[in-house]
């Protein structure tokens, strides 16, 4: 290939093993000096992927400096931030401090950005030993700096909303652009949302509505959530079940619709997607924790005549749609923002 080709990748990047693009790299050079073509960020704040979070949380049996440990540990060990049990990362917020001479990306040294490609593949070294974070919130505050290549993507941040606004906006900018694509082509009227309380599930909710599905139905796995999705007003029906448990998941949804859009941060919702679609229908899969092999051969076993999507995190213009539905929708904000935002000086979540 085309060596400018291969830097615009970031394969300069890949120590182990020799040869791989660096999302499927064990180890990435994190050297802070910017090549010609890359972009060097001073970090201010990971956010690590719902799916990754979780796992590490269980993994540590929710002990959070033993969640941080574990965070330093991978990164320090990958020079970037995949979680070796989910592969996957999340993305950070910070401040442009090294522009190559042929970085193409239009970045200017001050500018605020939020990088739009996974940590999973975005060399990172940390210089605080996460010190200001306590383990127990997806967001991180934290020193050091992140390499951009010629091919990344990054949103400069908006004046109007709070960074840890943003940072989870964006995160999951991917779903609601997802849906609203395959609801616009398809022209679905009847939208599943599993997961539908959490912050892709709520965007995707949203734009499922806007691109013009008429019939949305969230599923939600506690009655608290039930409430609060209710009280949203971004779905037409709200059901209860555990998106894990096929049959509860295909009994609760009832009649199966056209697209079911996949939110969980939890592993083995892949049946019940596929049960609460209708023939012909299509399911995305956005969840990190979803199993190809799980979707593929339980379609094949319930002889589903269904089309499965993998939620690519990447549809152009996906930051700006999210940004947008938040802005427009109160019930998105009634739905993210506690998850998001501080509540008060001694939540861990504040940045300190
Ligand atoms: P989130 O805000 O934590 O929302 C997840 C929702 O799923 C929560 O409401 C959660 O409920 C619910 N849930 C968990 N287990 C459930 C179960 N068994 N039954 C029913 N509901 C359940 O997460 P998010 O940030 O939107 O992320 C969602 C997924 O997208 C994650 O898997 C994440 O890894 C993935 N993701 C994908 C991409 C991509 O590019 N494809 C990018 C970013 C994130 P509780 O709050 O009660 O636990």
């Amino acid at each position: 290939m085309d060596r400018s080709i291969e830097r615009a990748l970031g394969v300069q990047r890949v120590l182990e093993p020799a040869g791989v693009l660096p999302q499927a790299a064990i180890r990435l050079d994190a050297d802070p000096s910017v090549g010609p073509d890359e972009v060097r960020i001073a970090v201010e704040r990971l956010n690590l992927d719902a799916a990754s979070f979780r796992q590490l949380s269980e993994a540590c049996g929710g002990d959070g400096d033993a969640v941080r440990a574990a965070v330093l540990e991978i990164i320090e060990a990958r020079g970037k931030m995949q979680n070796p049990v989910t592969g996957s990362g999340g993305m950070l917020i910070g401040v442009v401090d090294a522009v190559g001479p042929e970085s193409p990306l239009g970045l200017v040294p001050g500018q605020r950005v939020a990088t739009l490609v996974s940590l999973s593949l975005t060399p990172l070294r940390i210089t605080d030993g996460l010190a200001r974070w306590n383990g127990r919130s997806e967001q991180v505050p934290a020193t050091g700096s992140a390499i951009l290549f010629g091919r990344s993507i990054a949103a400069v941040l908006p004046d109007d909303l709070p960074d840890m606004v943003s940072l989870a906006l964006l995160d999951v900018c991917g779903a609601p652009a997802a849906t609203a694509r395959v609801v616009e082509r398809s022209g679905a009227r009847s939208v599943t949302v599993l997961g539908a309380a959490g912050k892709s599930g709520s965007l995707s909710l949203a734009a499922a509505r806007a691109a013009g599905a008429t019939a949305l139905t969230g599923v939600v796995r506690t009655a608290a959530e039930a409430a609060a999705l209710t009280a949203a007003g971004l779905a037409d029906r709200v059901v209860v079940a555990d998106a894990t448990d096929p049959l509860a998941v295909a009994a609760a949804v009832g009649q199966p619709g056209d697209v079911t859009v996949v939110c969980v941060d939890a592993q083995g919702a892949e049946h019940g997607a596929v049960l609460a679609t209708a023939e012909g229908g299509t399911v995305v899969f956005f969840s990190m924790a979803t199993s190809f092999s799980a979707a593929a051969l339980g379609a094949e076993g319930m002889a589903a005549d269904v089309t499965m999507l993998i939620g690519n995190g990447y549809t152009p213009g996906h930051a700006a749609m999210a940004l947008e539905l938040y802005r427009r929708n109160q019930g998105v904000r009634a739905l993210i923002d506690p998850r998001v935002r501080p509540t008060g000086p001694h939540d861990p979540r504040v940045h300190a």
